[in-house]
């Protein structure tokens, strides 16, 4: 899931970027106005988190141009008292709203239920061989057995399975998981691959997660293999 939050307060912006990437989340955060607007309006973001009071540009003012162009849910962050800028906001199209301060479990809460909505005709429940992947519940099991994930594991696990049986290069890979432009010096990706292995596939007589050299991961069920 990539998340964009548009905050100026630099501590509630830290504080909410660590939270969700620990959940696996991917996060752009933008400080003001200006880079919020630019940011909504010419990337995808699966939700993103708006605040009223912002330099440069205000809430409304970014929740309105991006409605020019878009459906992405938004959930504003208002003050106790902004009984008006509850109002404002979802007349001009903010899908959910909270009071500061919140807690970070009731924004992540409301995160999960928007972009739920937002995939409702999606699948829930991915299955590779005897593999089953709950999306929802993010819960792994192989042959009865459930697996435990780190939250990256089951974002790079959710990545290969929804899009099994094609190669996905480490590029593309590092790019969807981690958000960043690959750089062949590091080996993220093989670690993560290698430790992901060892959980889904190492513990079965059947491996699912296959190694194409020189061109990247697969993950399928094969015949006899
Ligand atoms: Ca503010």
């Amino acid at each position: 899931m990539k998340v964009l939050i548009i905050e100026d307060e630099r501590k509630t912006a830290d504080y909410l970027c660590q939270g969700l990437t620990e959940q696996g989340w991917t996060v752009d955060v933008a400080h003001d106005g200006i880079d919020g607007q630019h940011l909504a309006v010419n990337y995808d973001f699966d939700v993103v988190v708006l605040d009223v009071m912002l330099p440069g540009l205000s809430g409304f003012d970014i929740l309105r141009s991006m409605r020019a162009v878009k459906n992405t849910p938004v959930i504003m962050l208002t003050a106790r008292d902004g009984v008006d800028d509850r109002i404002n906001g979802l007349r001009e199209g903010a899908d959910d709203y909270l009071i500061k301060p919140f807690s970070f479990l009731e924004l992540l809460a409301r995160l999960q239920a928007l972009t739920r909505r937002g995939r409702a005709q999606e699948q829930t429940l991915l299955r590779v061989g005897e593999l089953s992947i709950d999306l929802i519940r993010r819960k792994v099991v192989r042959a009865g057995q459930r697996i435990e994930l780190s939250a990256k594991e089951f974002a790079l696990l959710e990545l290969l399975a929804r899009h099994q049986g094609e190669i996905l290069t480490k590029t593309a890979i590092a790019e969807m998981v981690w958000d960043m432009n690959f750089d062949s010096n590091t080996n993220v990706v093989e670690v993560a691959i290698k430790r992901l292995r060892a959980k889904i596939d190492a513990p079965f007589t059947s491996a699912l997660l296959h190694t194409i050299r020189g061109m990247g991961y697969v993950l399928e069920e094969r015949d006899g293999a």
